[in-house]
């Protein structure tokens, strides 16, 4: 037996090691709120064993604010009233609107919205 030591296995081990997975903390800015969040590698581990390939967009403070939002339309009751609290654009007096503003339109208190439309108001 004097063979042993032809033909050892090329650097087969090292090149695994290179093509694995390695996770790293990453950084990514929010879509929301503009802010930069940690994606960390166990969430990345976490989104790989889902079979998902693209990062999240938003922070988790974001992402959770967002569920809440579709969540409360989603489980809205046809024809129930909904207190959604905003600011007014005008006098900026804390008050409830009965839907779900979209982003960069501008919200009037009750007050505010009747004077807009003079003529309507009872
Ligand atoms: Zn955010
Ligand atoms: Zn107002």
């Amino acid at each position: 037996m004097g063979e042993s030591m032809t033909n050892l296995p090329p650097d087969q081990t090292a090149a695994a090691a290179a093509t694995a997975p390695i996770h790293k903390d990453r950084e990514i800015r929010c879509i929301d709120c503009t802010s930069l969040f940690t994606w960390t590698a166990g969430e990345q581990e976490f989104f790989e064993s889902k079979g998902l390939v693209n990062p999240p967009k938003r922070c988790k403070g974001c992402k959770k604010e967002k569920t809440r939002r579709i969540e409360a339309i989603l489980n809205r009751v046809p024809g129930e009233r909904i207190d959604v609290p905003v600011r007014c654009a005008s006098c900026d007096a804390a008050t409830t609107v009965p839907f779900f503003p979209s982003q960069g339109r501008p919200v009037f208190c009750r007050k505010c919205f009747q004077q807009q439309r003079p003529g309507t108001a009872e």
